[in-house]
């Protein structure tokens, strides 16, 4: 969706998993400290590149870390991995890595084989380079229940562009594989979709192949917001679905059963659409403004998309809705292909929940209403709520579900009670302040402790953000794509 409400976009971070419950057990990778060079660990070369001798690879005492690291070193277009021995995952589980560069562009990939079975993608990236200055990056990346009970083992690789010779590594230290206990790993429901951390979305170029600016928008802009709309609702690491995106001409979205479809008539010039008159928006351009609904609109279907969905429950669209809705207004970076700057539209959202009849203004009062919430009772009941509505925990099957283990524990009123204090509030000028919320809720670390406890004077008018009707889409929900104001 993505209708009069704005948002913004993101920068390249990779935020810190901080969501998974684990008990700490012994790294089931067997020397991936490399302290014992590389024992248990097996390189192979891809592409031999243009350069005689290369790709090489082996351990080595970095001054500045001052214990062995593996390197693989792969100049003049060459690709090489180093494998570790196979394992046996018992439990869901976290790796972690820390990773580094040395001077000329590399990338540098993480993946997880199954043997005898597929190779999973978890990461692929350009690392910091140690010699201009920068720090090594350490990673953590979910292995999912789809690994659960198999032999599997972690594949560390390195290419370069055949225009790269010089300094050409990827560096690998304190590689580990630790399971989570049974008890952390039992609480969610059987996926019905790959679920890993890392690389966490697919693009089908059938229609765009010829669009690479396309591409780099996609690419850039999903990946690098994936994590943060994750921790923003609150949905644990080993529950994120990846996300195959599809694009297509036209405007408005949809997202529903681990595909994410995106219209991306922007690109083209057409159906651009004019900032409002007021708020931060209103002296973009027509182009730039019309971008930022473009990454608006992928945020609010990725968040659609990358919970895991029990295929039982109650999920009414108010609540799903306004939860993607809310999502992506909390992004509050530039844009990582627009570098528009998202300005939190404070106004515009409040201005257009209370002001415009479009029935999608419904999703603009939703997300509203979750703003208002969370600014004066914490942003862990909500949470709580997405895990209910989600269903990884117990499912929601009734509206008075949603009271009794939502709104009450969480607020200690109900839906009626809180949708008129709300009302009430907007009507006496309450303006949210999105950037305030989100750099006192869950920025950078997600981890959402109650701020604010005001007590609210409640009176009596019937909420009205509702779309009441009842989502029961395995997996998702479709969003009708509306013409623009
Ligand atoms: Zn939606």
């Amino acid at each position: 969706m993505q209708r009069e409400m704005l948002v913004l976009l993101s920068s390249l971070l990779l935020v810190p998993i901080s969501h998974h419950a684990l008990v700490v057990g012994q790294n089931l990778l067997q020397n991936g400290d490399f302290n014992d060079g590389l024992a248990h660990w097996n390189p192979g070369i891809l592409d031999p590149g243009s350069v005689t001798g290369y790709p090489k690879w082996g351990t080595r005492v970095y001054q500045f870390r001052g214990d062995p690291s593996a390197f693989l070193d792969a100049p003049g277009g060459a690709f090489a991995f180093l494998d570790s021995d196979f394992f046996l995952l018992p439990h869901p589980g976290i790796l972690t890595a820390t990773m580094w560069g040395n001077h000329d562009p590399v990338v540098l990939g993480v993946q997880v084989r199954i043997e005898a079975g597929p190779i999973y993608v978890l990461d692929s990236f350009d690392p910091p380079k140690t010699e201009f200055g920068q720090n090594p990056v350490t990673r953590e990346y979910t292995l999912g229940p789809e690994l659960v009970g198999k032999s599997i083992a972690i594949r560390l690789l390195c290419r370069s562009e055949p225009v790269y010779f010089v300094g050409t590594f990827c560096n690998f230290d304190d590689v580990s594989v630790t399971s989570e206990s049974v008890a952390t790993s039992t609480a969610g429901p059987s996926a019905e979709y790959p679920i890993l951390h890392g690389q966490y979305v697919d693009i089908d170029w059938s229609k765009f192949h010829d669009q690479p600016e396309v591409a780099a928008w996609a690419k850039a802009t999903a990946d690098a917001q994936y994590q943060y709309l994750a921790g923003a609702q609150g949905v644990p690491s080993q529950h994120i679905r990846r996300s195959l995106i599809h694009l297509d001409t036209g405007i408005g979205g949809w997202a529903g059963g681990g595909e994410v479809e995106v219209r991306v008539d922007w690109f083209f010039g057409l159906n651009l659409a004019s900032p409002p008159e007021s708020g931060p928006s209103a002296s973009m351009s027509q182009r730039d403004y019309s971008l930022q609904r473009l990454d608006a609109e992928l945020y609010h279907e990725i968040a659609h998309n990358m919970a895991v969905v029990a295929r039982q429950g109650y999920r009414p669209s108010w609540f799903t809705e306004a939860l993607g809705t809310w999502a992506q207004s909390s992004v509050s970076q530039d844009g990582a292909y627009t570098r528009v700057r998202a300005q939190m539209e404070d106004v515009f959202w409040t201005d257009a929940a209370y002001d415009n009849p479009d029935p999608f203004a419904g999703y603009g009062k939703g997300a509203l209403f979750l703003w208002w919430l969370v600014g004066r009772f914490g942003i862990g009941g909500l949470h709580t709520m997405v895990s209910q509505c989600y269903g990884y925990e117990e499912p929601w099957i009734s509206e008075q579900d949603i009271d009794e283990r939502g709104f009450l524990p969480w607020t200690h009123m109900t839906r009626d009670q809180l949708s008129r204090g709300f009302y009430d509030s907007v009507r006496s000028g309450w303006r949210v302040d999105i950037r305030l919320v989100v750099n006192e809720q869950h920025v950078p670390e997600f981890a959402g402790s109650p701020v604010f406890t005001v007590a609210l004077l409640m009176t009596l008018v019937i909420c009205r953000l509702a779309i009441t009707k009842p989502v029961f889409r395995r997996g998702g929900m479709r969003d009708k794509p509306v013409p623009p104001r």
